[in-house]
C-alpha cells in the first residue's frame, strides 16, 4: 500500500491515487447516506449572521462584503434576478432558531416538536455546547451565546457556484493562506497579521501587501512556488526535506480544503447563456487541472479526514445521537460504526503519529502543536469576512470539519500523559467532519469525471 505520510507528495504516478480513489468508491455510499439521509447529520447549527468579521472592516472602501465585491458574472443587471450571485448566495429551505439555555432546560423537561420543519427531533437542540476547550482547532461556532445559531440544511443548500469572487473573495483567501507564516508564533490572542490600521490592503495578486505581512506571504508564495514545481514529478527525492512538516501539513489542508471549494464551484456551475447548472470543463481546467498540487492536497485531505472519520469508531460507541427517534438514531451510529469499520485501521492512510514530534516550547514560548492550533483557529474565524452567505455556511463547516479531525487526529489519545480528561465532541463538530469527508469524497468523483472528459475531448480531436 502506498499510503499517504503527511511527510510524502502525492502525485499522479503514485499508487496513493488509486488506492484512495478505490476507498473512495466503496465509501462514498455510506457518507452520502449519513449526510443526505440522517436527520442528525443533515442539518448544521451555526452563528451565520451575528458576527462580524474581526480582521478587517469594511468601511472606508475596504470590501469586506458582497456589495463591494468583484463579481465573477458580467453585466449582472443584464441576466434575471435569480442567477444574480447575491441570490445564488442565498440560503434556502427551513431554518431554525437555537433556543436559549433557559429554554433549553425548560424544554428538556417538556420538548416541543416541528420547529426544525418536517420530521427533525426537538432532542437534536437539545445540547449543552457552548464550553471552549483549549484542545479545540476550531473557534466553536456556538461559543459565545447560546441564542445566537441558526439550524440551517445541509440538503438544501449545496455547495456550488455563486458567483462570489473579486477582491472580497481574495482578501478572505489571502487572510487564510498569510496564517502558513510559521516564522513568527501565533499565541491564542494573536490573531491574523493585517495592517497597522486594523485593515488590510485589497487583493493585488498576493502583491499589495505592505512591510511585514507582505515579506511572510512573499515567502510562503516562493517556497509554495517551488513546491508545485517538485509536486510535478513523483516522489521528488528532495522531497520538501527542508521544510517543517508541520507547516508543510497546514499548507496542504488550507489549499486542499480551497481544491475542494474549486471543485464543487466548477462541476455545478451555473451556464449564463443557457441558465442551466452543470460541470464547466475550462473552470476545471483553470482552476485545478493546470496545478496538480492542489489535486494531490485534496487527495491529502481525503487520507487526513478519512483515518479522523475511522478513528471514532469506539468514541461513537458511547455516543447519544439524537433524533428523537431511537430507531434512527440506532440506525445513524450503525451507519457510522459501519462506515469506521471500512476505513483500513491503524496508520496505513494516514500517519499522524511523526508530527508534533519535536514539540519543545523553550524555543518559541509556545509549543508548535498549540501555535498550529491558534492559526488553525483564526482561519476559522476567517470566515466571518466571507461575504455570501452560502459560501460562508460551507467556509464555516469545512473549517470545522478540518479542525474536528485535527483535533481527534492529534488530541484524541493524548489525555493520560498531558494528565487531562478525554476531549468530548460536540455535535456540531461530528455534523462538520462526516460532511467535510462527504464534500472531499464528492470532489475526488467530480475530479475523475472532469478528467473523463478531457480524455475524451482529447481523443476526438
Ligand atoms: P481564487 O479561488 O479566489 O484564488 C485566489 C488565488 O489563490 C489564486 O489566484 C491562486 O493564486 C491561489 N489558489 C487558488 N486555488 C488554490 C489552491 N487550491 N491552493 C493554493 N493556492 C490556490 N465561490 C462559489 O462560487 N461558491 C462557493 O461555495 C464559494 N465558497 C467560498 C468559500 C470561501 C471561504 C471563499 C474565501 C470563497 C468562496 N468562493 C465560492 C469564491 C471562490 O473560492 C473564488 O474566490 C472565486 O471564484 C474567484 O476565483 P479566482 O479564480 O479569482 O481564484
Amino acid at each position: 500500500v502506498c499510503a499517504i505520510r503527511p511527510g510524502a507528495i502525492v502525485s499522479d504516478t503514485c499508487a496513493s491515487f488509486a488506492t484512495l480513489d478505490s476507498l473512495n468508491k466503496n465509501l462514498q455510499p455510506y457518507v452520502r447516506s449519513l449526510t443526505s439521509k440522517s436527520d442528525f447529520f443533515s442539518y448544521y447549527r451555526l452563528n451565520l449572521y451575528d458576527k462580524e468579521c474581526p480582521f478587517w472592516s469594511d468601511e472606508g472602501g475596504l470590501c469586506g462584503n458582497i456589495a463591494c465585491a468583484v463579481n465573477t458574472l458580467e453585466n449582472e443587471e443584464d441576466i434575471p434576478a435569480i442567477w444574480r450571485s447575491e441570490e445564488l448566495g442565498k440560503l434556502e429551505g427551513p431554518k431554525a432558531h437555537h433556543p436559549g439555555k433557559k429554554q433549553q432546560q425548560e424544554r428538556q423537561q417538556k420538548p416541543l416538536m416541528g420547529e426544525l420543519g418536517e420530521g427533525v427531533g426537538e432532542s437534536c437542540v437539545v445540547e449543552y455546547d457552548d464550553e471552549c476547550d483549549d484542545r479545540d482547532y476550531c473557534v466553536p461556532e456556538d461559543v459565545t451565546a447560546t441564542a445566537k445559531g441558526d439550524y440551517v440544511s445541509l440538503v438544501d443548500n449545496p455547495e456550488r457556484f455563486t458567483g462570489y469572487g473579486g477582491s472580497s473573495a481574495h482578501q478572505v483567501w489571502e487572510a487564510i493562506y498569510r496564517e502558513n507564516c510559521f516564522s513568527k508564533p501565533r499565541t491564542s490572542e494573536q490573531s491574523i497579521g493585517v495592517g497597522a490600521s486594523g485593515s488590510s490592503p485589497p487583493f493585488g495578486g498576493f502583491s499589495g501587501l505592505q512591510g511585514q505581512a507582505a515579506q511572510d506571504l512573499r515567502s510562503v508564495m516562493k517556497e509554495h512556488g517551488r513546491h508545485q514545481a517538485l509536486d510535478g514529478t513523483a516522489n521528488d527525492p528532495l522531497d520538501f526535506e527542508d521544510e517543517c512538516l508541520e507547516k508543510r501539513v497546514f499548507y496542504r489542508v488550507i489549499s486542499g480544503m480551497h481544491a475542494s471549494i474549486s471543485t464543487h464551484l466548477c462541476w455545478d456551475y451555473l451556464n449564463q447563456t443557457t441558465g442551466n447548472w452543470g460541470p464547466n470543463l475550462a473552470c476545471y481546467e483553470r482552476r485545478l487541472h493546470e496545478y496538480p498540487e492542489r489535486i494531490s492536497n485534496l487527495y491529502f485531505n481525503y487520507a487526513l479526514v478519512l483515518r479522523a472519520v475511522g478513528k471514532l469508531r469506539d468514541y461513537v460507541q458511547d455516543y447519544t445521537f439524537c433524533s428523537g427517534d431511537p430507531i434512527e438514531d440506532r440506525r445513524t451510529k450503525q451507519m457510522v460504526i459501519t462506515l469506521a469499520d471500512n476505513i483500513p485501521a491503524g496508520p496505513q492512510i494516514f500517519d499522524e503519529s511523526i508530527m508534533f514530534q519535536d514539540n519543545d516550547p523553550s524555543v518559541t514560548g509556545i509549543s508548535l502543536k498549540e501555535d498550529f492550533r491558534n492559526r488553525f483557529r483564526n482561519v476559522s474565524r476567517v470566515m466571518d469576512c466571507v461575504g455570501c452567505d452560502k459560501c460562508r455556511l460551507w467556509g464555516k463547516l469545512q473549517t470545522a470539519g478540518y479542525g474536528t479531525a485535527l483535533k481527534v487526529l492529534f488530541e484524541f489519545g493524548q489525555e493520560q500523559s498531558e494528565g487531562q480528561s478525554k476531549p468530548l465532541l460536540r455535535r456540531t463538530e461530528l455534523v462538520a467532519l462526516v460532511n467535510t469527508l462527504d464534500k472531499i469524497s464528492h470532489s475526488l468523483s467530480a475530479v475523475a469525471e472532469f478528467r473523463k472528459m478531457i480524455e475524451a475531448r482529447d481523443e476526438g480531436t
